[in-house]
């Protein structure tokens, strides 16, 4: 028996004000996404955009439901807007950020296990990395060169061949 590691990879900056100026644009356009979110239930508000390589900005916010499974994510509801409206461009980045009026957000809210799996699909179906920064309206930016840093132990069907 071997004990293994697997470290991950990411980028921390302090504020908003350390990012490229095509990174912060796309952090503000996940912050407008804010405005279209449906969270009656929890209170808390999670807005994303995304860039094509086109330059189109693609955008989701959490979708919730009186019936709780109904709804969905911010992410998974812009990654299959961007796959049904726009297939064949594909997404280079997103930015993903949260607002909640009961407490105070100081650190990246970061995506669910579901997103990051369909992430990993449309990453892999594209063959092209998206990054990924995690935005925090009071705190730093998270950000990763592609999906893989963030589940290395992603399911990929490839795994099911023989
Ligand atoms: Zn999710």
């Amino acid at each position: 028996m071997q004990e293994k590691t697997i470290t991950i990879a990411f980028s921390e900056y302090a504020d908003e004000e350390e990012l490229t100026d095509s990174d912060r644009s796309l952090c503000a356009e996940a912050v407008k996404a804010l405005g279209t979110s449906h969270s009656p239930y929890s209170k808390f508000r999670v807005g994303t955009a995304l860039r094509l390589r086109s330059g189109k900005i693609i955008y989701g916010s959490n979708q919730e439901n009186v019936a709780y499974p109904s709804g969905l994510c911010a992410e998974r509801v812009a990654l299959f807007s961007a796959g049904v409206n726009h297939p064949g461009d594909p997404i280079v980045a997103m930015a993903i950020t949260a607002q909640t009026g009961n407490f105070e957000l100081t650190q990246p809210v970061t995506s669910c296990g579901a997103c990051l799996q369909v992430m990993a699909e449309y990453e892999k179906k594209q063959e092209v990395p998206i990054e990924i920064m995690f935005y925090c309206l009071e705190g730093p930016v998270w950000k990763t060169k592609g999906v893989r840093s963030l589940m290395p132990f992603m399911f990929y069907e490839n795994r099911l061949e023989k």
